[in-house]
């Protein structure tokens, strides 16, 4: 599509194309088919989607979960094919006066990142259900013959959700996953994707095989460790900035069954965090998920997980020594072999530290394991506590300065102001695990934590919860511990380039041939001008 194609001056050039994606959006519903005028099938509009948000279909698009921040896209696409997305960059691309383009997934973003301010936002989820291809369409589970090789092909748009379900109708799974599954394959990829099992298989950016990238200049490229590696390793945690992935082949192995799902609790940290790296340092017969969490006094053990009996239990506990942590772990199995896990178990148990009596189990599916944050989300949306403001700070901490951490944070920042809706992740990782090449950043050490401190706010208190944040960041600075932000925010090019440190000038080199107008993920904050 040219704008002479359109008959536009060029002098008008920007005005018009997003006021022709506006009033080609505000027209949906009443003008069908389209005009012979406008190209056929760029734009096109979910009719549910309009009769369910309204003709304000930018006002969706403004939000994130975080509820922090707000910024209004020109227009929005609802492509119904990859095409329809290539076919807008490079409309932008070859503007004099470009406009910026973001991919969104689920809008599981906490500070905008998946914003596209004046820009447009493209809405991935209309690909799974455009008309011309539908969900079982765009997540395949071929087998490869001839390498024997089982992976699952899904659309960026996809909710691992779904990927899930659907390889288990094949008897398989990805390996590697989030701790929620209502986030979009692309939104994941573009970040790292991480969660109990990635001590073992790396996060999931270290579980595939090839891509379907969009670049910035608007270019569809297949891409894989051996073909257009440059653009596989750099749009791998490359935060959306190198192109939109519009595919993923993701490996997958035989999915288990069930899942014997631990949690033991402990007082002392030092003996908490050695037993999760003693549990990260096994193989085989460990466990096949492993993370953590501190639980404060006043939101001890409010989790599902517990009977209320067990969570009075730990209520106790934590109020006596102000905060506690739990261990959980994992152990994968098929009923016919129901009978050895017991034996693992306890062979495990008698090498791990945690306050005696205070070791819970439970048995549940494979699909009921992995889905389980979904079960809070159904809880706390009723009770209006789901869509509220997010405040959370995610960062990779190097193991050598985890006791630092404890003292400095855990016990100095969050205990003395303990708020009830806060989750506190705690997950040894495995850097072997992780791939150099790829554009994500992480702490130069062997083990590393990753930290999650994801608390729901109040429109009142979300500034105290985010000042806080602020304090913890420089806490780290002064005490000279080398972290990592994971699902970075910021806002000045210096910080991005003391974040992507040694990976900078590669970076910078990437998205100079892969958008070298800088059109992608504008929310992201990096590049805010042409390269
Ligand atoms: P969006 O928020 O829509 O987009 C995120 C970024 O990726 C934006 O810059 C966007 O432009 C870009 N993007 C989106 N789609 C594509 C695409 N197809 N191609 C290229 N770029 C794209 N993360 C974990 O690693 N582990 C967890 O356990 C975990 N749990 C979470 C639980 C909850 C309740 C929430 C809200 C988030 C969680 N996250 C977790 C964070 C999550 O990985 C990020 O929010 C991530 O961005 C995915 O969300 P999304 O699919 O909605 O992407």
């Amino acid at each position: 599509m040219t704008l002479r194609r359109l008959g536009l001056m060029p002098s008008t050039f920007l005005v018009m194309a997003l006021s022709f994606v506006i009033s080609f959006l505000s027209l949906l519903g009443q003008l069908r088919p389209w005009p012979a005028t406008l190209p056929q099938g760029l734009l096109s509009l979910d009719i549910a989607d309009e009769l369910h948000y309204g003709p304000n279909a930018t006002a969706r698009f403004s939000i994130d979960y975080g509820r922090l921040t707000e910024a209004a896209p020109a227009a929005v696409l609802y492509p119904s094919s990859p095409d329809d997305i290539a076919a807008l960059v490079r409309f932008s691309y070859a503007s004099p006066r470009p406009f910026v383009i973001a991919a969104r997934g689920h809008g599981h973003s906490t500070r905008g990142q998946a914003f596209a301010p004046g820009g447009v936002v493209v809405d991935m989820a209309s690909l799974g259900r455009g008309r011309r291809a539908g969900r079982r369409d765009r997540i395949n589970v071929p087998l490869d013959d001839v390498h024997r090789l089982r992976y699952v092909d899904a659309g960026g748009e996809q909710l691992w959700i779904d990927v899930l379900r659907e390889t288990l109708e094949h008897g398989v799974a990805p390996r590697s996953w989030t701790d929620y599954l209502y986030l979009t394959v692309g939104g994941t990829l573009s970040n790292a994707g991480i969660s109990g099992q990635a001590f073992r298989h790396g996060p999931q950016i270290s579980n595939v095989h090839e891509l379907d990238v969009i670049t910035g200049k608007g270019d569809m490229v297949t891409c894989s460790r051996d073909v257009n590696s440059d653009l596989f390793y750099g749009v791998l945690g490359g935060l959306g900035q190198l192109g939109i992935i519009t595919r993923a082949r993701i490996a997958v192995e035989p999915a288990p069954q069930r899942v014997r799902w631990v949690r033991f609790i402990y007082t002392d940290f030092g003996s908490f965090i050695n037993d999760q790296e003693l549990l990260i340092s096994i193989s085989e017969e460990g466990f096949d998920y492993v993370e953590g969490q501190l639980l404060m006094k006043n939101g001890a053990a409010n989790s599902s997980f517990f009977s209320e009996g067990d969570s009075e239990k730990i209520r106790v506990l934590a109020a006596e020594f102000g905060a506690i942590y739990f261990l959980e772990g994992a152990i994968y199995y098929e009923l016919s072999t129901a009978s050895s896990v017991d034996q693992k178990l306890k062979l495990l148990l008698k090498k791990l530290s945690f306050v005696p009596g205070f070791a819970f189990t439970k048995d549940v599916s494979y699909l009921r394991f992995l889905d389980r944050v979904h079960r809070d989300e159904i809880k706390l949306r009723p009770m209006g506590l789901w869509d509220v403001p997010h405040p959370w700070l995610n960062l990779f901490v190097p193991k050598s300065r985890m006791r630092d951490f404890e003292t400095g944070i855990f016990r100095g920042i969050l205990i003395e102001n303990d708020t009830p809706m806060a989750t506190v992740l705690i997950s040894p990782m495995n850097k072997s695990k992780w791939d150099e090449k790829m554009s994500v950043t992480i702490p130069d050490e062997d083990i590393f934590y990753a930290i999650g401190i994801l608390r729901s706010a109040t429109m009142d208190d979300r500034k105290h919860l985010d000042d806080q944040n602020d304090q913890i960041l420089r806490f780290c600075d002064q005490a000279g511990i080398e972290f990592k932000q994971y699902l970075p925010h910021y806002t000045t090019q210096a910080d991005w380039k003391k974040h992507f440190g040694v990976k900078w000038d590669r970076f910078v080199q990437l998205k100079r041939r892969y958008d070298p107008k800088a059109l992608l993920s504008p929310g992201q904050r990096i590049f805010t001008t042409s390269l």
